[in-house]
């Protein structure tokens, strides 16, 4: 039974093996950065792809990694045998920067109650863990479900934004996720709710 111990500084109630991870607010926003620009450009450990569940490729964000990643990226897509909604799956990265692709398949919106937010959380989340365990020290986001999906920016980068924070609290890795917005609204939605964050 492990031991249950409470942070005084986020207050945050953790298991045992990661006590001493809780972090202040100040560093957890320090690992938290937000750009504009191409996620398939970015050195990171890990580029995250909002793909659709058969993870054999498709239009937006996903076709854009597969186009810089190369056909061997669709090759070892195709061993999975996709993935459901909510969930995620690592790959390699092969011709980008990037050293792994973690794809995670947002939910479609279809209007709020069809699980949708539950959904998105479970993709960030999953997505992090799967970063977490495959000692990605950086890892970026686009703006999940947020394109064809058609979940409203607002509310998705409210989901991101404190999917990220809560993980951040509790783990080490990753030290640092991107938030990569491909246009200046997203961008300035997720700097405002990190002024929320508390
Ligand atoms: P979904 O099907 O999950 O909605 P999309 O690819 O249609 O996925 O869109 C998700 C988000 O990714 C959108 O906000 C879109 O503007 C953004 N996007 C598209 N291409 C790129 C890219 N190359 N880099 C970063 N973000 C991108």
């Amino acid at each position: 039974m492990p031991a249950i111990s409470f942070c005084a500084l986020c207050s945050v109630v953790s298991q045992s093996a990661e006590k001493d991870l809780c972090v202040t607010e100040k560093d957890l926003l320090d690992r938290i950065e937000v750009i504009v620009g191409d996620i398939t450009a970015l050195s990171v450990d890990a580029v995250v792809n909002a793909a659709n569940e058969s993870l054999l490729g498709g239009g937006g964000v996903d076709g854009a990694v597969h186009r810089a990643a190369g056909k061997d990226l669709l090759a070892e897509c195709r061993t999975l045998g996709g993935c459901p909604t909510g969930e995620a799956r690592i790959t390699g990265g092969y011709k980008l920067p990037a050293r792994h692709v973690i794809h995670t398949v947002g939910p479609v919106w279809h209007g709020g109650d069809r699980r949708e937010e539950a959904l998105l959380r479970s993709a960030y989340r999953n997505s992090l863990r799967l970063a977490s365990e495959n000692a990605c020290e950086s890892v970026a986001f686009p703006a999940i479900s947020t394109g064809v999906y058609a979940y409203p920016k607002p509310a998705a980068a409210n989901v991101a934004v404190s999917e990220i924070a809560t993980f951040l609290r509790n783990h080490k890795l990753p030290k640092t996720v991107v938030l990569c917005a491909f246009d200046e609204t997203t961008a300035e939605l997720y700097r405002s709710r990190l002024a929320e964050v508390q």
